[in-house]
Formats: structure tokens, sequence, C-alpha cells
């Protein structure tokens, strides 16, 4: 029998069809089972339902904790905003890495996994006008999504190996930045075996982009984790085809529930003409596997897509000639094979 997850699938809008049919083409290639519970995020169901397909949506992803989101149209509301604070999503991990094969203007190779805050900052108060030459908003830092930013950022530098950089205006924002780098050090003193260093997030810029291979996993705040992914996909080439991981977590800190999506949109300009590529979601799949615990899955699936990239076999908005449908089965193919058993190879006798 093959172990068994249950994972929440939220159907979406434009290339969001094709895009679920190339998951479950690659999911069947695995040697686990994904048993897909579906959630109708469609435009006309989303209009029709109203507020009654998010109650749905909370459930079935609180009940089987992962959740795979496809584009969806942003009409009325933000399907993704609303998700956000329904479920008190309040990291978001973005790996940001050079993808072979991507064109891009940046010589050098990148690979960071951005985890930010994903509330607060300057983001959650629009402010207000003083008079008519003046305007104000509020800077929010708390402690709680500091925290779980802090133990998931340090817990993924224990998994695998790497190194944590906490970067922000410490110095000029002494409360609210204090406050995030004091909560950061806290965390720090936890994982004595994690090596952690600060920066000052204008320095790390800069620094990200001389001497990229001195940082891999970056803690931010709200609104410089924003500023600091788009900066990285840019350079990296990798604006369209990027992944990441909303996540919700409990008292104890440990991931409660995540929602796993591609950083592109609903592409309706190329919606059902097999021409989609679906590395974004691939890469969201692979990320979804580590959260299972399924580790050397999640990679073969990332591997096996980039491996693919580099050999040039690749969809046409990547200069390649491959349809959603072809390039879903080269990737299908080519974890399969990484996911073969190995032959256990027995020493010879040695012949007198
Ligand atoms: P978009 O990302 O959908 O498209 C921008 C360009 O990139 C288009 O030319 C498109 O064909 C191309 N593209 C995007 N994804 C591609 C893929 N997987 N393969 C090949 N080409 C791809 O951005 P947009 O046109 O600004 O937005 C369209 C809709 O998507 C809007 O309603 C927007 O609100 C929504 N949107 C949703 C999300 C989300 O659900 N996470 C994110 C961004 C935009």
């Amino acid at each position: 029998m093959r172990p068994t997850y249950q994972v929440t699938e939220l159907l979406g809008d434009g290339i969001g069809q094709e895009l679920s049919r190339a998951i479950r083409r690659l999911a069947d290639a695995l040697p686990i089972r994904l048993d897909f519970v579906q959630v109708d995020f469609r435009l006309e169901n989303r209009r029709a339902r109203g507020m009654t397909i998010y109650d749905e949506a909370v459930e079935k992803i609180t009940a089987t904790r992962v959740a795979l989101k496809y584009p969806t149209t942003t009409a009325l509301e933000s399907p993704n905003a609303i998700l956000r604070r329904r479920l008190d999503l309040s990291v978001i991990h973005r790996p940001v890495y050079t993808i072979p094969g991507v064109p891009t203007n940046f010589r050098r190779e990148l690979d960071l996994d951005i985890v930010r805050i994903a509330t607060g900052g300057t983001y959650d108060d629009p402010g207000r006008m003083i008079g008519e030459d003046g305007a104000v908003s509020l800077r929010i830092v708390e402690r709680r999504p500091v925290r779980e930013a802090a133990r998931y950022a340090f817990n993924l530098a224990r998994k695998t190996g790497k190194k944590v950089t906490s970067a922000s205006k410490y110095t000029i924002q002494r409360a609210t930045d204090g406050l995030f780098e004091q909560v950061a050090l806290e965390v720090a003193r936890q994982f004595p075996e994690v090596p952690h260093s600060v920066e000052l997030f204008d320095a790390l810029l800069g620094k990200v982009i001389m001497a990229p291979e001195k940082f891999q996993i970056v803690l931010v705040l709200n609104e410089y984790g924003d500023f600091l992914s788009d900066m990285a996909c840019g350079l990296a080439g990798s604006l369209g085809i990027g992944a990441s991981a909303n996540l919700a977590f409990d008292r104890a800190a440990v991931v409660r529930v995540a929602i796993f999506d591609a950083a592109h949109g609903t592409a309706p300009d190329i919606a059902g003409k097999n021409l989609a590529n679906p590395t974004a979601i691939f890469l969201a799949l692979s990320l979804l596997l580590y959260q299972l615990g399924e580790i050397a899955i999640g990679q073969a699936v990332k591997n096996g897509t980039l491996d693919l990239l580099r050999q040039g076999v690749r969809t046409r908005d990547l200069g390649g000639q491959e349809s959603t449908e072809s390039f879903t089965e080269a990737v299908a193919a080519q974890v399969s094979q990484r996911l073969l058993p190995q032959p256990v190879v027995r020493p010879q006798p040695s012949v007198p």
C-alpha cells in the first residue's frame, strides 16, 4: 500500500484547469498517493456561492492541513487575502533560486529562502491624512508572528544545514525592528547549531547582489520581504515561475495549515491552449511534499523539473517547444526514474 495523504485542491481560473490536470498526472507518477479534496474556487462558483465557498475551503483545508491553490481571477474580492485572514496565514516562505534555462541579466547563482512575516509592518494600516499637508500610518510588529516565522526559519535551517540571516532597520526603527531582532535572537538561542547573522536591510540588498552565495535563509518583516522577494526574483529571472508556501501555526509555533501556490496569475491569454508552463505549480507541489515530510519525493519533483529545463526541455514561454502536456509527461517520467528503488550492489566474490 502506498502511503496516502489528503490534499485540498483549490481549483482556479484561466490556465487553472490545465495545471490541475498536470498535477494529477505528476501525482500518478509518485510512490505515494495524494488524495485530492476539491474546492471549486473558479470565479463563477465564487460568485454563485458568496462567502460560503470560503467556509467550505477553510473547513477542508483545516481538515487536510495542506492545500494546493491554482491562480484565481481577482474580481470583486481577493481570494488570497480572504484565505490569509480566515486561516491566520502569518508567514510566507518563498524560495528564489537561479533556474537553468531562464534568461536573466544576473550572472551569479542565487539560492535564497525568504521567510517573510505576512502580517503587520506598514501594510495593515492604510494611514490617514492630518489636515491637508501631512499623512501618518502605524507600523505594527507583534511578537507572535515574528516568533512563528523565526522558528520556521531556524527549523528549516536545522533540516537543511543552512544558515539564517535576519535583516531589518533596527538602528532606526528601534521599537518595531528592535522587537523583531530581539525575538529572532531569542529563537536563535534555541538553535545553537544554526549560524545566525544580523544585517541592516538596505545593506542586505546590496550584499545579495554583490555576494549572493553568502545568504541562504533570510528572515524579514512584511514589507522588507515584499521588496526582497521581487528583487531576488528579478535577479533570478524567475518572476513567473516562483512558488510559495503560506503558513499558519498552532500555539507551539508548529505549522497548523499550509497553502502552496504559484506566483503567476491565471494567464487568460493562453488559457485552454495547452501552452501553460506548469513549472511553478510543480515547484509548489514539491514544497507541499516537504511539508508532508516526503523530502526525497519533494526533491525528485524539484530536481526532475529543473533538470529538464537545464536540458532545454521547456515550454514556449521559456523559448522551448513543449506543450503543457508533453512537458508534464517528461517531468513525470523523470521523477519516476529518480524514485525507482536503487538495485542493491553486492560485492562480487573475487576470482582467483
Ligand atoms: P499573469 O501572471 O496571469 O500573466 C502575465 C503574463 O505571463 C501573460 O502573458 C501570461 O500568459 C504569462 N504567464 C503567466 N503564467 C504563465 C504560465 N504558467 N505559463 C506560461 N505563461 C504564463 O498576470 P496578469 O495577466 O496580470 O493577471 C491575470 C489574472 O490573474 C488577474 O485576474 C490577476 O488578478 C490574477 N492573478 C492571480 C494570482 C493568484 O491567484 N495567485 C496571482 C497573480 C495574478
